[in-house]
């Protein structure tokens, strides 16, 4: 019964979100799971870009203080807009950035290395990014990697186990970075419980939110996470490169930025041009330089649609996705050698669900031929994401009978398996 069409075709009607397909650029001849890596574009967020070309076209270099939304307070204004999705409060959130140098910013903000209390806490699943810009952060103090920086091991090589996790919060640790969701095989971190034991031992605790922000709600301010840091280009559509976020909790708010700059400035100060720094009384203080209007405007657009849905309802949607994809897996590719490696359970698996097969590059360029954009994870991971806002049912049913025929007839065989550089 639930494999059939007929069953996938009833899920959309009753969805409640199916109307919001219809506000993306959605290919007629293309099944898009790739949200995970690079969300689509919508008309809102097309629209609201365009109206951010017009007004340079229009105001010059008065659109700084002009025009419908003034460039020079739009990092905070935006901020507070993303706060909801975080669960944040006004002044806690700011849109700048990229997601590393973000981390690079809140690590020279809250790495404060003091007598034995020298280590930085990550794990070893997290993305490399990441892990290079603690490195840098840990010489730039003096201290050497190797010994320095402490990767929480994984017992099978795709989740993290948080009781590990906090076994290694050692009155040696100075500081504590870890993603929200794994970005391979999708699983939730417990941040509330995490940043309640760290906080017990006297450790700040952030958290890395690029899979998890647009696709889990969070509430940051009542879990008392000490930073946060993430990308709008995922989830959340902003575009490529869209610029990233940061969210400072209130009881930090005065803390100098470690990597100052002019925009980390009071705003009322800021053009005084003083040498000496008056921060920003609120998370505008990590600011550094002048905000990248064009990669922000998008986020206006896709944000509203965030925010008119709440994302509660979003989750609902995406946890069915995610199952029922999952459920299709199970009892249409039986035999076929894929093994589920996200977390089944809905409290700990993200939005993606993550395949591994021994033949998977090649699947995945079978799966681009036939018309399902999925996405590689070397050496032999399949992400797919089917999204709330704009995927359907139908369009998990498709991609699952698409696998299916890709496996039964060997199509894969006609290419290597070998990754592409972008993958
Ligand atoms: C996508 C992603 C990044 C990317 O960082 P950028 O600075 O935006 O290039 C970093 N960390 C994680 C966990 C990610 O998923």
């Amino acid at each position: 019964m639930i494999n059939t069409y007929e069953y996938a075709r009833e899920l959309d009607h009753q969805d409640p979100l199916a109307g919001y397909r219809n506000e993306f650029y959605v290919s007629g001849n293309k099944i898009y799971l790739d949200g995970n890596s690079l969300g689509l574009l919508s008309k809102r967020a097309e629209q609201s870009l365009l109206g951010m070309i017009e007004a340079w076209k229009e105001h010059g270099i008065d659109g700084w203080t002009t025009g419908e939304r003034p460039w020079f307070y739009l990092s905070e204004n935006l901020g507070n807009q993303v706060a909801p999705i975080v669960g944040a409060d006004e002044g806690e959130v700011i849109v700048t950035g990229s997601t590393t140098v973000n981390l690079h910013q809140l690590t020279a903000t809250f790495y404060q290395p003091n007598g034995r209390r020298t280590k930085i806490l990550a794990d070893e699943l997290n993305f490399p990014s990441d892990i290079y810009a603690l490195q840098s952060q840990l010489k730039l103090k003096g201290f050497d990697p190797a010994t320095h920086l402490i990767q929480v091991k994984s017992n099978d090589g795709h989740t993290l186990n948080e009781e590990h996790i906090i076994s290694a919060m050692t009155d040696e640790i100075a500081l504590i970075v870890l993603p929200g969701i794994l970005y391979r095989s999708g699983q939730i971190l417990n941040m509330e419980l995490l940043t309640k034991e760290a906080h017990m031992r006297g450790i700040p605790i952030g958290f890395d939110l690029c899979h998890s922000i647009g696709s889990i709600p969070h509430s940051l301010t009542s879990w008392d996470v000490d930073f946060a840091f993430w990308c709008h280009y995922k989830h959340l559509n902003g575009g490529p490169g869209a610029t990233a976020g940061l969210y400072v909790n209130k009881k930090h708010f005065g803390k100098q930025p470690g990597l100052a700059g002019w925009f980390s400035s009071n705003k009322e100060k800021q053009f005084d041009m003083e040498h000496e720094l008056n921060a920003a009384a609120d998370s505008g203080a990590y600011q550094i330089g002048t905000p990248n209007i064009f990669s922000m405007a998008p986020i206006i657009g896709s944000l509203s649609m965030f925010n008119e849905i709440g994302m509660e309802k979003i989750r609902e949607k995406s946890l069915k996705l995610t199952g029922y994809l999952m459920e299709l897996i199970t009892t249409e590719l039986d035999g076929h050698g894929f093994i589920v490696r996200n977390p089944l359970d809905e409290e700990r698996r993200g939005g993606h669900v993550f395949l591994e097969h021994p033949e998977a590059p090649r699947i995945c360029k079978a799966l681009k031929a036939d018309g399902v954009i999925p996405d590689f994870r070397a050496p032999n991971g399949i992400r797919l994401a089917p999204v709330a806002l704009y995927n359907s049912f139908e369009e998990v049913w498709q991609t699952v009978q698409i696998l299916k025929t890709i496996m039964d007839e060997e199509k894969y065989k006609q290419f290597e398996n070998k990754r592409g550089v972008v993958a």
